[in-house]
């Protein structure tokens, strides 16, 4: 199989879809692997380095897709991206369709077998190639709100541990996945005041058991997020309705129930996010104020670590994309049930139902 590697074109994205340890991982399974020039720079791996593990380094992007059967990235094609597809080609990477509707039609218009990584499941139900990056995303978050909470930021000024004397900070996590676990880690590592709520008390009771009540662990009723909103210098939205659009759990109104300069991270917001202000922003701005809260909604926060990032992903998509290479698509995915989720488009057609039913499309 003829394995192409582009470089990622989506605003401050630095990550690479394949590290040059995972490219010798292919090369010893008898593929070709082809890396765009430069694609790996961003996260600390130059052309030299790939090169030595075997790949070849590829400076014309035409020639880079055209010869390509199997296409790894990280994000979402951009629409010069999505052009370049054929029905010849096998996608592998982030889609996140549900929040994406022109995306979508232009997947199905390609032609192109897309497999997402954030629906491929593993036998306890989890997401193993979301799961890496939300690790990243939930740490990144209670640094990214710290820093909001600075007065520079349009913060309220305050300090998430305190200092003796002064209380540390009230952080809410709503939403007690991989992202909201990792996040409310961080923010009691720091020495700040954590709550995690959730629906599912399944989860809740894993997390008390886990933390032994360090961080509290709170049923997410509406009134548990009123008081959440009422009570919060900073506040991670981390809740996922699998390959859905996330659902509104803070309202514009509820923003006045806030002390002023209390900060929203929105990690949900690449499906969509869970706070009806939210908008996605970028790494060049990341933050924006509505009504005196801070908002911070970067779609894409694994970016900029992008070399924990990539390595962290390469970990988690290797052996999935060594079995679409050593057997093609359509093999791989039949002998794994936990890989066929992943195909959310193939021949003009959408095959994964949440994106379909966002769209009213049929399956
Ligand atoms: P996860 O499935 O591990 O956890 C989601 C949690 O949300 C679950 O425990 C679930 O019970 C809970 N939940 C669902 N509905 C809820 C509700 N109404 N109220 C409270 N809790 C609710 O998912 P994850 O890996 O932690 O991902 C969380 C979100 O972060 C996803 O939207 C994911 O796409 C996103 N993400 C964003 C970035 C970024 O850069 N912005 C990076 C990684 C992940």
């Amino acid at each position: 199989m003829h394995v192409a590697v582009p470089k990622e074109i989506k605003n401050h994205e630095y990550r690479v879809a394949l590290t040059p340890a995972g490219a010798r991982e292919l090369l010893e399974h008898d593929h070709e692997v082809s890396v765009q020039a430069g694609a790996g720079e961003g996260a600390g791996f130059d052309d030299a380095d790939y090169r030595a593990a075997g790949a070849r380094i590829e400076g014309d992007v035409d020639a880079l897709w055209q010869n390509a059967g199997l296409i790894l990235k990280v994000k979402e094609p951009q629409p010069e991206e999505v052009a370049r597809l054929t029905p010849e080609h096998t996608l592998f990477t982030y889609l996140h369709l549900a929040a994406e509707e022109t995306l979508t039609r232009g997947l199905m218009q390609s032609g192109a077998t897309c497999i997402a990584y954030e629906t491929v499941i593993d036998g306890r139900g989890g997401l193993p190639l979301l799961a890496p990056m939300s690790v990243v995303a939930g740490r990144m978050a209670v640094q990214a709100g710290a820093h909001s909470l600075e007065k520079a930021q349009g913060g309220a000024g305050v300090l998430l541990p305190g200092v003796p004397g002064v209380a540390p900070a009230n952080v809410s996590v709503i939403g007690g996945g991989v992202v909201g676990e990792s996040a409310a880690r961080m923010a009691w590592g720091l020495g700040a005041n954590v709550r995690i709520l959730d629906t599912s008390l399944a989860r809740l009771t894993e997390l008390d058991n886990r933390y032994q009540g360090a961080i509290s662990t709170v049923y997410a009723t509406t009134e548990a997020l009123d008081r959440a909103v009422r009570e919060s210098d900073l506040i991670v939205g981390a809740v996922l309705l699998p390959g859905a659009a996330a659902p509104k759990l803070i309202s514009r109104a509820m923003l006045a129930d806030m002390q002023p300069g209390s900060v929203l991270v929105d990690v949900a917001i690449d499906q969509g996010g869970c706070f009806e202000t939210s908008r996605p922003t970028t790494h060049a701005e990341p933050i924006y104020v509505v009504d005196g809260i801070v908002h911070y909604c970067v779609a894409n926060m694994p970016g900029a670590v992008a070399r924990t990032s990539a390595q962290a992903l390469t970990n988690a998509t290797l052996p999935f994309v060594l079995a679409l290479a050593d057997k093609g698509w359509k093999q791989a995915l039949a002998d794994d049930p936990h890989f066929l989720p992943g195909l959310n488009v193939h021949k003009g057609q959408v095959t994964y139902q949440a994106v379909a039913e966002a769209f009213g499309l049929e399956l």
